[in-house]
């Protein structure tokens, strides 16, 4: 899955597969073969060309090749809201023709929810963030939550021992640093 800061003024957009970057340096016997090849997987392949938009560490959104739409609609779709932070209603949506045109709209839709932010909207995400990261560690290694333990008591894998404050604890130990 690709990442793209659009913070960063850089250009276009849409990145060559890499399988048809190779083209050139494959015999060219091989290259109906490999077209072919790269034709057939570009449906199966299209929920992976999404673009995940960050407005620093926080994800903002998304733009995506649609899937299972006819070639006379339009091929693209963008996302634009995060949460918690922003209410899920407040949370803007569209489709376009191409890539520049739904970064267009995206960016537009962005200004408007981001005038109406403030930092402690940002912090509510990454605070999910940083707790679903840390739940999902305890869950994979099968260590029990204090939330499941009667005494109200757990280890918590860098091996403190959390009590209900366990949030403050996340909060301190277990803060994702920015991508
Ligand atoms: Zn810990």
């Amino acid at each position: 899955m690709a990442v793209r800061n659009l913070s960063t003024p850089q250009g276009p957009v849409v990145q060559p597969r890499t399988a048809l970057q190779l083209i050139d340096t494959l015999p060219t016997s091989l290259v109906a073969a490999l077209m072919r090849h790269a034709h057939r997987r570009s449906k199966a392949d299209r929920q992976r060309e999404t673009w995940l938009i960050y407005f620093g560490d926080v994800r903002i959104g998304t733009i995506g090749l649609r899937a299972g739409v006819p070639n006379s609609a339009p091929q693209w779709g963008w996302s634009c809201g995060f949460y918690p932070g922003i209410d899920p209603g407040e949370h803007r949506s569209g489709i376009a023709e191409t890539f520049d045109q739904a970064r267009a709209d995206f960016l537009a839709a962005w200004e408007e929810l981001a005038g109406t932010r403030t930092e402690a909207d940002f912090e509510a995400w990454r605070r999910e963030r940083d707790w679903t990261t840390w739940k999902d560690q305890m869950h994979d290694l099968a260590l029990p939550l204090p939330t499941q333990r009667p005494e109200g008591i757990a280890r918590c894998f860098c091996g403190e021992v959390t009590t209900r404050t366990l949030d403050a604890h996340v909060r301190t130990a277990h803060r994702l640093t920015a991508a």
